[in-house]
């Protein structure tokens, strides 16, 4: 993402400082311009003085070498120039020639010799000589340079750039000519100030022949002195500038933009008709030179910009990251919610309870899957459409009623009660429930149903299991004494006789030592068979011992109870029983010996008579077995 931004800024800074250079090419070139031209105008005014007409048509119409004029016409006008040259910096020099090129004045003139006439001879100058051969208001204009005449003398030297103009007078006869030195330093000075406001800036001038125009102006780009040849020392640029006159090229780590003009044909303003010059000093090319951008520069010099390109960057990067990893944490946490709900799901509806949820007035509005198949029902049919008072069977429904207005009221509730499945069938059931409010209002209930059957039966087994003996599924010792107990009381109320039987299977043993432990079990669940099936439903058979068993009989006498027990030693003798012995079949018969009594009307408890009842079976043991014998106490 900074790559782009950094190269449209890189290019904006390019773009810019083409602008800049182009600007600073213009206020050069009219810098230059300026001046130029202003010193040429100078020139012409000059010439065109009548003051100096005056003077000059008064020595021109004398003999050579005779002062035509006074000593005080001569000062009147020295002055005049002094001042004139001596308030414009751009003027070194002004001298008037006569048209011999004999120095008729100078200024500013020295302090030694005064205005007089210095005899100094420009006879040969350049200036002169294309000067006499101009037409008025014709210039000439020197190339920069130095007066080498000074510079043996000695003098501290500046260059110049000469102009020179034929001064004419009404009639046309040419009096004499005029040369002002412009002082190139304080032109180029002033050119290299208006073009260097960019400190980074470097200007450069060079003629017609690739010399080096500047004076000791500051210059990275060249450290040429005033006249050194640029096309040899920077040939790349003169190169670029030889083959057009004005464009840009980049060279190296600079751009360079020029402009090649003739300043004496190109937009000058001046009075002057034509201006001769040396040709080959024109034209000249003026330029400027800027640092191209580099990334190192760029990078220091917009270090805000950058730091904030930066941090813009890393706040986005970090916020794309952040995205990226919330996003999958988002993920992982939706997933795990749907699992758990799922799971949730999963255990309400397959929870081993029942759960429904009724809204206020007992409708159903949500039941888990366990319910509806306790029930029999399918999620349509029952959801929005029962009211579960319809489930309750009548006899339990007050129980559940009350649980509910409980619930409706903010408490829990629970009730025991049963419900009355799809096939008619009754399922008994614990329901608790709680109420689900908002704002302190009741909006529905959440129940939990258990399933009381498996309980019922449970206790149901339990209470069997506790009253009935394992092995041959008659009622134990503890059971008898607690129905004896109970029968004893109704015999007595009913005002009804109450006998017992006891039994002791004769010489048990035997088959236990005879054929095993699992074939004496077997004959004793044969044996309790066969006395059951000999009994009425209200008799009790109970197993008291080992093979020792009782039977209580209610609402009989003892010569009923005589006769049933009778039967049962006549039924027992007489019955067969087949017991598998290893691989064989074994045929055995058995006898009991039994006791009766019976229960006295004084009597409240079982054990009385049940001792009386031992003692018979006792005696008939000792009678010889097989026998039923009553206690002689009986
Ligand atoms: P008697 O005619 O004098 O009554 O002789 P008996 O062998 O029947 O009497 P005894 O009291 O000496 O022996 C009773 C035997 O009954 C002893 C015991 O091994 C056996 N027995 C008691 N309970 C069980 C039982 O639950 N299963 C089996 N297989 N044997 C039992
Ligand atoms: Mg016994
Ligand atoms: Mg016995």
């Amino acid at each position: 993402m900074l790559v782009p931004i950094l190269h449209i800024h890189m290019e904006t800074r390019f773009d810019s400082l083409h602008a800049e250079a182009d600007a600073l090419l213009k206020v050069g070139q009219e810098a230059l311009v300026r001046d130029i031209n202003d010193s040429l105008n100078y020139a012409l005014a000059t010439s065109e003085m009548p003051t100096l007409q005056r003077f000059l048509s008064a020595q021109n119409s004398v003999a050579p070498n005779k002062q035509a004029y006074s000593l005080s016409d001569l000062s009147q006008l020295s002055t005049f120039l002094n001042t004139l040259i001596s308030h414009h910096p751009r003027y070194s020099k002004l001298v008037l020639m006569d048209n011999n090129g004999h120095e008729i004045l100078r200024a500013p003139h020295s302090v030694n010799t005064g205005p007089r006439v210095t005899g100094n001879q420009h006879a040969n100058t350049d200036y002169f000589k294309e000067a006499v051969r101009l037409l008025p208001r014709e210039l000439y204009i020197s190339p920069p340079g130095r007066n080498l005449q000074y510079e043996l003398l000695g003098q501290n030297v500046i260059p110049v750039v000469n102009v020179s103009t034929p001064i004419f007078n009404a009639t046309g006869k040419r009096l004499g000519v005029v040369m002002l030195s412009l002082n190139w330093d304080y032109l180029t000075n002033a050119l290299h100030q208006a073009m260097t406001l960019d400190q980074d800036a470097d200007v450069l001038l060079v003629n017609a022949q690739g010399r080096w125009l500047l004076n000791d102006s500051p210059s990275q780009l060249s450290l040429l002195p005033f006249g050194g040849d640029f096309s040899a020392s920077a040939p790349q640029y003169w190169q670029a500038m030889q083959q057009q006159n004005e464009g840009r090229t980049t060279i190296d780590d600079h751009i360079l933009r020029f402009k090649t003009e003739d300043i004496r044909t190109q937009r000058y303003r001046s009075l002057a008709g034509n201006i001769a010059s040396d040709p080959a000093d024109y034209p000249w090319t003026l330029g400027v030179t800027l640092p191209k951008p580099s990334w190192h520069t760029l990078l220091q010099e917009e270090t805000t910009v950058i730091l904030f390109l930066v941090l813009i960057y890393s706040v986005s990067v970090a916020f794309g990251i952040f995205w990226v990893f919330s996003s999958q944490r988002q993920r992982q946490l939706r997933r795990a919610a749907q699992r758990r709900a799922v799971e949730a799901s999963d255990l309400y509806e397959n929870a081993p309870c029942g759960y429904h949820s009724l809204d206020s007035q007992g409708r159903v509005i949500k039941m888990n899957r366990t319910e509806l198949a306790w029930l029999g029902y399918t999620a349509e049919e029952v959801i929005g459409q029962v009211d579960y008072r319809d489930f309750i069977t009548p006899d339990t429904r007050e129980q559940f009623e009350n649980a509910f207005e409980r619930v409706q009221n903010g408490q829990p509730g629970s009730a025991e009660c049963s419900l009355l499945t799809r096939t008619g069938e009754r399922r008994d059931v614990m329901i608790q429930a709680s109420a689900y409010q908002r704002d302190g209002r009741f909006v529905h209930s959440r129940a939990t149903v258990f399933d009381l059957t498996e309980r019922k039966q449970l206790e149901e087994q339990l209470r069997t299991q506790a009253m009935t003996d394992p092995l041959t599924g008659v009622f134990n010792r503890r059971y008898l004494q607690a129905q004896a107990t109970i029968e004893i009381s109704r015999a007595r109320r009913q005002n009804h006789p109450i006998a017992l039987i006891a039994i002791d299977i004769d010489h048990f043993k035997r088959f236990n030592d005879d054929y095993g432990h699992d074939v004496g079990d077997e004959v004793l669940q044969r044996f309790t068979q066969r006395v059951g099936g000999l009994l009425r439903h209200e008799d009790l058979l109970c197993r008291v011992g080992g093979e020792e068993f009782a039977i209580l009989l209610p609402n009989t006498s003892l010569e009923q109870a005589l006769q049933v027990a009778e039967r049962i030693r006549d039924t027992i003798e007489n019955t067969r029983i087949q017991v598998q012995n290893g691989n064989t079949e074994q045929v055995l018969r058995l006898t009991a010996s039994l006791g009766v009594a019976v229960i006295l009307p004084n009597e409240s408890s079982l054990e009385p008579a049940l001792k009386r009842a031992d003692l018979g079976l006792y005696q008939a043991k000792e009678n010889g077995r097989n026998q039923v014998v009553v206690n002689s106490q009986a």
